[in-house]
């Protein structure tokens, strides 16, 4: 039996590497995470440049229209300045705060933390910085980063990692994208006050969300002020005494460059795994990169272990901690009586944070046709109450599909504030299986958007598969 420093070596002290560490150390095991950005790295994207930066800025968003909607409910007076430095700054310190906190996780539960980049040497040992290190187990824990096109001018443009710390304040906006992190910052920063254009090489924005979804978000941020494109992309930026200049293929003739201070390319990400040694420990990886796992997150070298954005899969930050906690009673198993943990890719829930929000789980309408057959829409388009006084334009979608045969409810949709708080709620009974008669016998909450989900009774559209 080799003679190994650790039980289990974690590379990357992001969501999925920390919990794994974290939970692994408290059940005896010695284990060690390295992560390459130090202590100021840990919670990787999630924490540093992921969904917590980007809640707190759209919370800060959120505020310009509850300014403007006060008025209606009697409140007068101008609305207060905006203050971005001072946004930056208390966000900073929160995100040093969150750091502080998984580095105690951390080192409270026995892991050994290391501040500095890994690499892989063999199947048991890996480099950090200048030390060798021997570990039975080896779990890669990376995540990924930003890509954005080789077009001309890039280098002037910036990536979501970068819109956190901007100076000065973008006044004049081009995001492209129609993703997540598209329509995401588009929607933030045009409530923090910047001019926003938004190009999407797409028939429409969130490509893989329900059509009657996408329609209705790209409808409202329109309305919320947003430039948005469609089939448009970016041909190439220069830099010009008035800013960027950026020239746009888009269909009809041919227009002026948009001139902005900022270009966001928020066009996916790919993992992260160069220098990682993969091809020296024999880890196979996919055309783009992403490594190679079976279903027990192993990868074609048995000693090592992969999970969260770097193997590309689902990424979200839940994801990669239920993938953590199934690594980890895998090769560290629960107490007797606890039986180990497994994850399901089937009805995960999400939530895009747009204004308003977006929040589904399950089947879009077209995918549950085309896995069911015959379904039952039911969709409801209203004004929320709030709006009856605010002033406001916006408007609230919601929607249901139903799987004929079984009754049960396979697609969950909702466009409003807080969707994704209402969907959390609603996908515990999606995955428990509800059936559209158990939402029908589900006493409403009233008032609220939400009790629309439980007291929608007509369909909206009847079809077959
Ligand atoms: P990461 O969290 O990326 O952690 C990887 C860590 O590994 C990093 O800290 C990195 O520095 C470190 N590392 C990399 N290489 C090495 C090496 N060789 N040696 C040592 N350390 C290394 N998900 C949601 O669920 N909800 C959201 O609202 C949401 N918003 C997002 C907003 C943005 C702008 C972005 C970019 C992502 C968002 N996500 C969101 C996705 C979420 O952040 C990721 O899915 C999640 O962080 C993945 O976790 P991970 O552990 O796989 O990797
Ligand atoms: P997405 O995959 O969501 O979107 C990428 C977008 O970029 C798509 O609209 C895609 O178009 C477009 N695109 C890709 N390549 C090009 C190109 N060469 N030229 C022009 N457009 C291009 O990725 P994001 O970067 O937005 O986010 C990455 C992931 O992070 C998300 O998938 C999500 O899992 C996670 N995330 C989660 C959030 C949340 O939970 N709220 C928030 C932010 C991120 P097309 O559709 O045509 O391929």
């Amino acid at each position: 039996m080799a003679n190994f420093d650790f039980d289990l070596f974690v590379i990357g002290g992001g969501s999925g590497g920390v919990r794994a560490a974290r939970m692994a150390a408290q059940r005896g095991a010695r284990v060690a995470l390295a992560e390459e950005r130090g202590t100021e790295g840990l919670g990787g994207t999630c924490v540093n440049v992921g969904c917590i930066p980007k809640k707190l800025y759209s919370y800060a968003a959120h505020f310009a229209e509850g300014f403007e909607e006060s008025h209606g409910f009697g409140w007068t007076g101008a609305a207060p300045r905006f203050d971005w430095q001072l946004l930056k700054a208390n966000r900073r310190r929160e995100i040093r705060r969150l750091n502080g906190v998984y580095q105690n996780l951390l080192t409270g539960a026995g892991v050994t933390v290391m501040n500095d980049r890994a690499r892989l040497t063999g199947p048991n040992s890996l480099m950090v910085g200048p030390q060798e290190w021997h570990a039975r187990c080896i779990l890669i824990a990376t995540g990924g980063q930003p890509f954005a096109p080789d077009i001309p001018g890039v280098q002037h443009a910036v990536v979501s990692d970068a819109m956190f710390d901007m100076d000065p304040f973008p006044q004049r906006l081009l995001v492209v994208g129609g993703g997540y992190i598209a329509c995401e910052f588009a929607s933030i920063f045009r409530g923090l006050g910047s001019t926003v254009t938004q190009l999407y090489r797409g028939e429409q924005v969130l490509r893989g969300f329900d059509d009657d979804v996408r329609q209705f978000i790209a409808a409202e941020m329109r309305k919320k002020g947003i430039d948005l494109h469609l089939r448009a992309d970016v041909a190439g930026i220069t830099r010009t005494a008035g800013g960027l200049a950026v020239d746009v293929h888009a269909p009809g003739p041919k227009s002026a460059p948009v001139v902005v201070d900022a270009v966001l390319f928020a066009t996916g990400r790919v993992p992260r795994v160069q220098g990682l040694g993969l091809e020296a420990a024999g880890v196979a990886q996919r055309g783009d990169g992403a490594i190679v796992v079976n279903a027990h997150y192993q990868t074609s070298v048995p000693s090592i272990y992969a999970l969260g954005d770097v193997t590309s899969r689902v990424q979200l930050t839940p994801v990669a901690l239920g993938e953590a906690m199934v690594v980890v009673d895998r090769l560290f198993p629960p107490p007797a009586g606890k039986s180990p943990r497994s994850m399901s890719y089937d009805y995960i829930p999400t939530a895009v944070f747009t204004h308003p929000n977006v929040g589904t789980v399950g089947f879009s309408e077209t995918d549950a046709r085309a896995r069911f057959g015959k379904v039952t829409v039911f969709r409801s388009e209203f004004k929320a109450l709030k709006h009856t006084l605010s002033g406001s334009s916006e408007r609230t979608l919601m929607k249901l599909v139903v799987d004929d045969a079984t009754d049960r409810v396979v697609g969950l949709h909702m466009v409003g504030p807080d969707a994704g708080e209402v969907v959390q709620g609603f996908a515990v009974a999606m995955k428990a299986g509800a059936t559209k008669a158990v939402f029908d016998s589900t006493i409403g909450i009233h008032p609220t958007a939400a009790e629309e989900f439980v007291t929608m009774r007509e369909p909206a559209i009847r079809s077959g598969g």
